[in-house]
C-alpha cells in the first residue's frame, strides 16, 4: 500500500502514524520527493481501512498496490483450478454445462428435463428448491422436497446437481447436493459465505445484481478463507439502465476475472437476458471470450413454467446451443 502525505505534513503525526503501522507488523518506508512525501507499507495490509486513512490529516491519498484478494489470486496461484464434480471437470480448459429448469416442479418435469439434457450434452443438473422470488406471493420453490427430487433424478441420469441455498439453517438439507448455488442476492451474505468456506463442496457463486468484479473476488475470498478452494464464479449479468434486457450481460468480465483469478467462470446466459431467444448467441459469445462453463436454463414447457419461462429453452433449443458452443469451443480465446 501507498501513502500519498499532504505538502506540509506534520512531523509528529508522521511519527505516531509510523509507530501504529509498525504495531501492526508493518513496514513503513518514507520516500521524500521534491513535491510529495510517499510512504510505501510492506506487509498485509488487507485488514486497512483505506477510507480511514484518507480521512487523516497528514493523508492526501492511499492506493493499495495489491489487491486485496489473496487466495483467489492468479499471482500467487498463476494456474488455473480444476474442480472435479463426479466425473465432470471444470476449469483449466475443461468446459462444464449446467442445465435444467429454474425451480424443480414435479418430479416427472425434472426427471424428463435431466434425461433430456443429459441427452444433449449436459454435464450438471440445475433446479432451484429454494427460489429467491422478488415477490412473496411468487412460488417459492417445493424447498427441501425439491432437494429430494433433485437427489431423485441424479439416481436416475448420474447427473450431479447444483441446487441455490438462501439460508445458513437449511445447510444440512444440502449434504448430499453436488454442487451448492448461492445466488446473487447473497452474493454478499458474508456469514453464509463464512460457512460455506468450512464445507468441501464446491460452491457456484454467483455476481451480485449490482456487485463489481473485485466485489465478487471478495466474496469468493470469504469462502476461501474458511479453507474451501473450490469456488465456481458466475457471471449473470449486472443492473444496467437498460430495460430491453433482464440483465446485462458483461462478457468483458470472463476475460477479465481469468486474468485476476484461477478460479473457474461460468457464464448465466438465461438470467443475464430474460429472454430464450438470446441465449444461443450470448452462450456462443461467452464460450469465445474464454467461459469455462455456462448455466442455462431449461423446461419442458417454457409456456407453463412456474418461474423464468421467458428466458428458458426447449431441450431441443438447448441441444442446439450445445452444438453452437461445441463448434466455437477449439477457437475460444483462452
Ligand atoms: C437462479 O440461478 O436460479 C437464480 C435465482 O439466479 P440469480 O441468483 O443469478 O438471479
Ligand atoms: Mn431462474
Amino acid at each position: 500500500m501507498i501513502l500519498v502525505l499532504k505538502e506540509n505534513y506534520d512531523k509528529k503525526q508522521l511519527e505516531n502514524l509510523t509507530a501504529w503501522f509498525r504495531e501492526k507488523n508493518l513496514e513503513p518506508h518514507l520516500t521524500e520527493g521534491a513535491h510529495t512525501t510517499i510512504l510505501g507499507l510492506i506487509g498485509d495490509t488487507s485488514k486497512l481501512d483505506i477510507d480511514m486513512l484518507e480521512s487523516m490529516d497528514i493523508v492526501e491519498s492511499a492506493k493499495r498496490i495489491q489487491e486485496p484478494f489473496k487466495s483467489a489470486n492468479r499471482k500467487f496461484h498463476p494456474e488455473d483450478t480444476v474442480i472435479e464434480i463426479g466425473d465432470v471437470k471444470i476449469g483449466g480448459g475443461n468446459f462444464a454445462v449446467i442445465a435444467g429448469p429454474c425451480s424443480v416442479e414435479s418430479e416427472e418435469q425434472l426427471c424428463t428435463i435431466a434425461e433430456q439434457v443429459k441427452a444433449a450434452g449436459a454435464g450438471l443438473l440445475r433446479g432451484g428448491a429454494f427460489k429467491p422470488r422478488t415477490s412473496p406471493y411468487a412460488f417459492q420453490g417445493l424447498r427441501s422436497e425439491g432437494i429430494d427430487l433433485l437427489l431423485k433424478a441424479k439416481k436416475k441420469t448420474g447427473l450431479p446437481i447444483v441446487t441455490e441455498i438462501m439460508d445458513l439453517s437449511h445447510l444440512s438439507l444440502f449434504d448430499e447436493v453436488d454442487v451448492i448455488q448461492v445466488g446473487a442476492r447473497n452474493m454478499q451474505n458474508f456469514e453464509l459465505l463464512k460457512e460455506l468456506g468450512h464445507t468441501n463442496k464446491p460452491i457456484l457463486l454467483k455476481r451480485g445484481l449490482s456487485s463489481t468484479l473485485q466485489e465478487l473476488l471478495m466474496s469468493a475470498e470469504y469462502i476461501m478463507a474458511g479453507g474451501n478452494e473450490k469456488v465456481i464464479l458466475c457471471e449473470r449479468g449486472i443492473r444496467t439502465f437498460e430495460t430491453a434486457t433482464r440483465n446485462t450481460l458483461d462478457i468483458s468480465a470472463v476475460p477479465l476475472l481469468r486474468q485476476l483469478t484461477h478460479l473457474p467462470v461460468v457464464v448465466d446466459p438465461s438470467h443475464a437476458t430474460g429472454i430464450s431467444k438470446l441465449v444461443k448467441p450470448m452462450s456462443v459469445a461467452a464460450a469465445a471470450a474464454g467461459a469455462d462453463g455456462l448455466m442455462i436454463e431449461v423446461h419442458n414447457d417454457p409456456s407453463r413454467a412456474l418461474c423464468d419461462g421467458a428466458q428458458s429453452l426447449t431441450p431441443e433449443q438447448f441441444s442446439d446451443v450445445k452444438k453452437a458452443v461445441d463448434a466455437v469451443l477449439p477457437f475460444a480465446s483462452r
